[in-house]
């Protein structure tokens, strides 16, 4: 049976872990080889974490071309090095085996998610974009007040998004007439 983190810190594991660390003994001299090892011969590119407006500094280690580490990077004046659970995963946000990388699409009714080309999959929401403000737009409210608006489209973002992306998603949601529009770039 799988040990959850918890568990493990209920069984002597947890116990002997905790005993070395109470005497002193410190663990960080073979975590620092390993990371040495893992970032040997790497190129260091400074970068942004994308998770929130906090924009900790980021250090991407890549070789031929691959991520093979992400940390956080000691020069910043904000996070000197630091980084939250969030952020400190960045890693898992590129290499990662459950991150979709196909368009899935699943028909009303249907149980199984199908595989679809990208291209249909952008005219299919235009198109439902399209229907579904033509059918709900609102010029004026019944005592006159004019509000062109649709409570019809909810716009979500996400925390990847850039603040370029955001600009631009804000003009055309506003420009569709849509009022609710949530982004979580921001903590
Ligand atoms: S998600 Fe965490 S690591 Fe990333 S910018 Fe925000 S506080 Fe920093």
């Amino acid at each position: 049976m799988p040990l959850s983190r918890r568990d493990f810190f209920r069984t002597g594991a947890g116990t002997a872990l905790g005993s070395l660390l109470g005497l002193g003994l410190s663990l960080t001299p073979a975590t620092a080889r390993a990371q040495q090892l893992r970032i040997r011969n790497a190129t260091a590119t400074p970068s942004v974490c994308p998770y929130c407006s906090v924009g900790c500094a980021l250090i991407v280690h890549t070789i031929d071309g691959e991520i093979v580490n992400i940390e956080g990077d000691p020069r910043s004046p904000h996070n000197e090095g630091c980084l939250c659970p969030k952020g400190a995963a960045t890693y898992q946000l590129h290499k990662n085996p459950n991150r979709a990388t196909k368009v899935l699409h699943r028909k009303p009714g249907a149980r199984e998610w199908v595989e679809v080309d990208l291209e249909w999959a952008m005219d299919r929401v235009a198109e439902r974009v399209k229907t579904t403000r033509d059918e709900t737009f609102v010029e004026r409210l019944a005592d006159g007040t004019l509000v062109n608006h649709t409570l019809g489209i909810f716009a979500l973002g996400g925390a990847t998004l850039d603040n370029e992306w955001n600009h631009l998603q804000q003009k055309l949601m506003r420009g569709l007439g849509v009022v609710a529009i949530e982004n979580q770039a921001r903590i």
